[in-house]
């Protein structure tokens, strides 16, 4: 019997998945800070020191099918971070490395859109970063391409340009800890659930955005994601 809410349900959030008429429905959104040590030594952090870390964000802060993305409130320095997704479609804990790109259904191309001035505040003040990452809109995403068709992606481009001027240009293979590595990680610390999603890190090049520019980031081989803030 399905159940009945007291109140409307939230629609649950899902992507699109290229080449399916079905989406992938969306459970978890986790991410990796600082995975390109050019980027990490950008963000002023020694990339040799420090073990992987992770932080999450909102199911339904996905932005797809090519909609819009809100210029949030509450900052003044948005940034864009181009990264590798990876859609997991098997769960499972404490995860070897060698059998984690088993778990994997598809990759797709997303932004971990970050109010920098806020992350800046929450590092001085020792404060959760909730504010600086997990906001509404913050997720733009492409469509995923399953594994099945279109294979996995270890090495490549990863590029991402605002209004035509490349911003953010480097390979996957530059990751500190590779998607297997990430996805054994994570998973000694959480229960990984069909439809998490696993945002793998930015490299070098962040910056900021304004209202009107387009995002053009891409994977070479894998998708392109088209983003208009508005
Ligand atoms: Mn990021």
């Amino acid at each position: 019997m399905a159940e009945s809410f007291v109140i409307e349900a939230a629609p649950a959030a899902s992507v699109p998945v290229f080449g399916q008429k079905g989406r992938f429905p969306v459970h978890r959104i986790y991410c990796v800070g600082r995975n390109y040590a050019a980027h990490a030594r950008e963000m002023g952090k020694d990339p040799d020191k420090d073990p992987p870390f992770f932080f999450c964000k909102p199911a339904d802060a996905v932005v797809t099918d090519g909609a819009d993305m809100h210029y949030p409130p509450g900052t003044k320095n948005l940034h864009h971070e181009i990264e590798l997704v990876v859609a997991i479609h098997r769960g499972g804990a404490n995860i070897p490395v060698a059998r984690a790109l088993e778990h994997v259904y598809g990759y797709a191309v997303g932004l971990d859109m970050t109010r920098r001035d806020l992350q800046q505040e929450a590092k001085d003040a020792g404060r959760p970063w909730d504010f600086a990452k997990a906001f509404d809109e913050s997720a733009p995403i492409s469509a995923i391409y399953p594994v099945a068709s279109h294979g996995h992606h270890s090495s490549g481009a990863i590029t991402l340009s605002v209004n035509g001027e490349k911003r953010q240009s480097q390979d996957l293979g530059d990751m500190i800890w590779s998607v297997p590595d990430t996805i054994a990680f994570l998973s000694q610390y959480y229960r990984l659930q069909p439809g998490d999603l696993i945002f793998t890190g930015t490299p070098a090049g962040v910056a900021a955005v304004r209202q009107g520019d387009v995002l053009v980031g891409a994977v070479q081989g894998l998708a392109e994601l088209k983003v208009k803030i508005v």
